[in-house]
Formats: structure tokens, sequence, C-alpha cells
């Protein structure tokens, strides 16, 4: 008797939905779209890293119900379409820490400044979420969301263990819902990967060849440096671009993104570079990571002594790629993402229901759309 419930009872709870908007199988335009009964939000806005700068694919409507964007860190394949959410109906708080609002060039209507040093937030009764470190670039967080009885977490752009950035390791967490950085295939782990870096700059420096790292500005670049600086000591000296070592300045001695151990080395251990002179057996640390400057591939072309390697994605825009096929640059690979391995490890340190591999361009799920 009275076993006929009305339709929406069965929906309930625990009816969620995930949309991918970009960023699995795909080159950068990192973008979720999570909608349940009463509440909508994004995670990450990013165009496309393939030189066409795709924007993620949300209808018209998904961006107008959305209440909150929740930034993850500031590389444009996370934030690049900030600007047109906001220009097509998109009105509400876009969440960020600190640095990644100094970071990013298009600053937000509406922004929220995450506090660090209450790294819980209560947006309304019903929305709630935590974060922390990643690792992966200063101000790089990743979010765990309760919202309407579910709980969500991104990992963002995610490295334990860095030479450089703290991370927050994620361990015994409980979701419904983990959409994980999966950007490497291989199956091995960091360390041996930070070795082979370390190997090709030393067999480059031994045969007296100046070193040319291309980077970006926020990033990998202060990982690598306080790697070499750890490995070789002062054996080859290291100088930096104006815009890497002015971060250095800022963070390097901030215990907050900086471990720990870092924050008692002279600020002088990384030399300023005008982005010109080079001597052999010293190491040079360039922000342009994908070569888009003249003046860049001047450098590189004008100095047939110069040892440059490569050691992260090589996008669609710059030149990097064409110096690397070309055989004129080495590419070995920094982590500061995960590979399959270490996302298969980090599923296993914590209770996650449903796993959503992200950040990898080989890998796309069967379904843009995951309800959970
Ligand atoms: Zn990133
Ligand atoms: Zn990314």
């Amino acid at each position: 008797m009275g076993s006929v419930l009305p339709a929406d009872l069965f929906l309930g709870e625990n009816n969620m939905q995930l949309y991918i908007a970009g960023g699995c199988g795909d080159q950068g335009r990192n973008c979720f779209y999570i909608e349940g009964d009463r509440h909508a939000f994004i995670v990450d806005a990013g165009t496309s890293t393939d030189g066409l700068d795709r924007l993620p694919d949300l209808s018209p409507e998904m961006i107008r119900r959305a209440e909150y964007l929740f930034v993850t860190h500031s590389h444009k394949d996370h934030t690049g379409a900030i600007e047109y959410l906001e220009n097509n109906g998109f009105t509400g708080p876009v969440l960020m820490s600190n640095q990644t609002y100094q970071q990013i060039h298009y600053k937000p209507k509406n922004t929220m400044i995450l506090d660090s040093t209450a790294p819980e937030l209560s947006l309304d009764g019903e929305l709630s979420l935590r974060w922390g470190r990643t690792g992966h670039c200063a101000g790089a967080v990743w979010y765990y969301i309760t919202v309407d009885g579910k709980r969500l977490f991104f990992s963002g752009d995610y490295r334990e263990n860095d030479t450089f950035y703290r991370c927050d390791a994620v361990r015994g967490l409980t979701a419904d819902l983990a959409v994980i950085d999966s950007a490497y295939s291989r199956m091995d782990r960091a360390e041996d990967m930070r070795k082979a870096v370390a190997d090709a700059a030393k067999e480059a420096l031994g045969q007296s060849a100046p070193l040319l790292l291309p980077v970006p500005s926020y990033g990998r670049g202060l990982s690598m440096a306080m790697l070499f600086y750890q490995t070789f000591g002062e054996a080859y000296p290291i100088h930096m671009s104006a815009k890497l070592r002015d971060q250095w300045l800022r963070i390097g001695h901030r215990s907050y993104f900086a471990h720990e151990e870092i924050l008692g080395y002279p600020f002088d251990i990384f030399r300023p570079w005008d982005e010109t002179s080079l001597e052999g057996g010293h190491i040079y640390f360039l922000t342009d990571a994908q070569l888009s400057k003249a003046k860049s591939r001047q450098l590189i072309d004008c100095h047939p002594e110069l040892s440059v390697l490569m050691t992260g994605s090589l996008h669609g825009y710059g030149k990097a790629k064409f110096y690397y096929e070309s055989g004129r640059a080495a590419f070995v690979l920094w982590p500061n993402h995960l590979t399959k391995q270490e996302t298969a490890d980090l599923a296993a340190a914590n209770a996650f229901s449903l796993v959503v591999p992200f950040h990898n361009p080989k890998e796309k799920p069967e379904t843009d759309v995951y309800s959970f």
C-alpha cells in the first residue's frame, strides 16, 4: 500500500552530472561542468594548447546556470576561457588563490580569493569546500567539494614531492567522483624522470657547453633549478630570465608554497641573466617555453655550441616543437604532472567511487557525461 513514490524521490539526492567540456583526450582546454538538483558550477576554464585556442564545450545555458567557477591555477589551459565565460553570461564568483590571481593576465570581474590560513569554506549550506596545494606551481590548488550530499575531488595539475613546491598530499579522502591529473601515459614515477633530466643536463655541461632550458614563467623552472643546485652545488652556475628570477625573489623565502629547506638558501644561488650572454658550463633558464619570441630563437641560432633542453609539452604555438623535431633541441620530460602509475597510486590512497583521468591528450573517455 502506498508504494508509489513521486518520481522526483527516485532521483532525489543522487542525481548529479559531470560534463567534460574539455581536457580529456584533448590538448589543454581543461574545463568541467557539474550540475546537481540544486547547484551547478565549473572547475577550470582553459583554452586549448594546440595553437587554435579552442574554447570549452559549454552551452549558453550551462554558462549562465553555473554559480561558481573554481580555478586550480594560472596556466592558460585552465584559465584562458574565463573572459569568454563572463562575456557569455557567467556572473558568479571566480575562486582562486592569491598567487594565481597575481599570475593571470585577465582579472575576473568577480574574484573570490582563497584564504590560505583557513583552507575550508562554506559557500552556502549545501556547498562547502576544502583545498590544498598541488605542488605544480605557486598558487596551484586542488579542491574537495561537498555539494547536495555528494563529495567531489579535483586534483588540478598535481605533483607530490616536487623539489621546490609544497603539496598537501591527498590521502584518505572519500569522494563520489575524482577528476585526477593523468598527463603522462608512462608507468614510472617522478624520481626516475627527474634523474633523467639531471643526467641530460650533466652530459651537456660536462662537454663545457652552455645549457639553455626554455621554461614557462610560473612552474617547473624553479623546481629544476633547485634540483640542479642540490645535485651539482656550485659546479654549474645557474642563471635566470628576469621573470623567473623575480618569482624566485618573491616566493623563494616564503614558506607557504616553497619547501622549508629552500627558505634558508641565499637568493644569489640563482643569478640574474640578460638573455644574451652565455658561458660554457653555465645553466640558463629562459622564460619562453615554446620559443615564441624571435629573440629566443636568435639566441639559439647564433650559438651552435649552446645545448638546448626541452622539458615540458611542446604546444601548437611557438617554435619549440620545430627545434625539437629538427634535432636542434633535446627533450627529456620533467615531471610536474602525474604519470599513469601515480594516478593509480593516488586513487589507491583514497576512496574514490569514480575516477576520471584528465590532462592526457591520448586518453579520451568513452563518454563526455558522467552521472553519479
Ligand atoms: Zn599547469
Ligand atoms: Zn594544465
